[in-house]
């Protein structure tokens, strides 16, 4: 059976997901597209998928009878009602993150799907499908004894004017939200900031970088360093340290090149480049799940976590120095 896709947002990533569907991966068609700005879908429509139908509202292409599954990738306020119209029609969600802009609208997603019985909703963390991800959670299950402590970065050369300090938080440092409660198998307890010398290349409306601090309920101590103006790359640093040994995320694969005396090595500039991969095999899972009626990979609890842990963080900003506690809920069954 081929999976009818319907696309919710057709900009950056909505374009690219749809070009995934329509020229990369199998099992699945775009059968519908929707956006703010119908042009937009029109276009992608031209460009990708000549067979799908463009709906002016996102609502009626999650009704439609055309639409088996749904990706929602538009602007992120507008997530929460689109899951949640997809839930009640009872049709497999991906949803780009975040689930929702605040926790109280994440928690309304979760009660939804706890109350239809079955997971629906699959949310974009797709670091979770990066390979060295992966290979790095191997190593960190088997090889080096408990984890202890984490120290991790995420560094981007240069961000917009519009890029502020709560942006750091929910925009940058929700992928390591993510990704390291998965790689630790484990749940936050509190969370701290702390404001290093600020760079001059940082606007006004940001204080860049920022070291976040994390605790987690085993006792793990998180530092990452949120360098968004670091200027000389893309640069994504993981290490995991364990009472046994020491594990690295690997660099990306890159040439080494020797001349004039001269060991080289180029680095990313654009985060676009340096998770492709993980887009492709986290889509790829939705297929096959939404196929099946159901969904699978990162759950709405995983986005409503996320979002809990993202509100600590930023009030952690706001009082720079103060240790914020996270308290997390009793997970529902449907996600153990
Ligand atoms: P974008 O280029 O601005 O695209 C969003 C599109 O959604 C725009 O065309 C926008 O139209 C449209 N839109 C706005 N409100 C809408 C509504 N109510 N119904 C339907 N469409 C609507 O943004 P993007 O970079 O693709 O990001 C989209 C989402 O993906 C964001 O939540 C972002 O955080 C997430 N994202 C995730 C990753 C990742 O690594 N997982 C990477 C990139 C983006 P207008 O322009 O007319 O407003």
């Amino acid at each position: 059976m081929t999976l009818r896709i319907g696309v919710i947002g057709t900009g950056m990533i909505g374009r690219d997901h749809t070009r995934r569907i329509a020229q990369v991966l199998a099992g699945a068609d775009i059968t519908a597209l929707s956006d703010y700005n119908p042009a937009a879908a029109r276009a992608v429509q031209a460009e990708l998928a000549p067979n799908a139908i463009v709906h002016d509202r996102g609502e009626d292409l999650i009704a439609s009878p055309d639409v088996d599954a749904v990706l929602v990738c538009s602007t992120g306020a507008t997530h929460e009602a689109y899951v949640l119209a997809a839930i009640a029609a009872g049709k497999p969600c991906f949803c780009e993150k975040p689930l929702a802009t605040t926790a109280d609208g994440a928690k309304r997603i979760v009660d939804a799907e706890v109350a239809a019985g079955r997971r629906l909703v699959q949310v974009g963390f797709m670091r979770r499908y990066d390979a060295g991800y992966r290979m790095l959670k191997q190593v960190v299950d088997s090889r080096i004894g408990a984890p202890l402590m984490v120290h991790a970065a995420h560094r981007n050369p240069t961000v917009p004017e519009s890029y502020g300090t709560p942006m750091a938080i929910h925009d940058t440092l929700i992928h390591e939200i993510d990704v390291f409660r998965w790689l630790l198998d484990d749940d936050y307890v509190s969370a701290q900031v702390v404001f290093p010398r600020r760079s001059s290349h940082a606007h006004a409306a940001l204080a860049d970088p920022q070291i976040v601090l994390l605790e987690t309920a085993k006792g793990v101590r998180i530092d990452v360093e949120v360098f968004v103006n670091c200027r000389y790359g893309y640069d994504i640093q993981c290490q995991v340290v364990g009472e046994e040994g020491l594990a690295n995320l690997p660099e990306p694969m890159a040439i080494t090149l020797r001349r004039d005396a001269t060991l080289q090595s180029p680095i990313m500039t654009d985060w676009k480049d340096r998770f492709v991969d993980s887009y492709d095999v986290e889509l790829a899972d939705f297929i096959r799940a939404a196929a099946q009626g159901t969904a699978s990979g990162p759950t709405s609890w995983d986005g409503y976590v996320a979002a809990i842990t993202s509100d600590a963080c930023v009030q952690a900003q706001e009082q720079a120095g103060h240790i914020i506690p996270i308290t997390l809920p009793a997970r529902p069954a449907l996600y153990d």
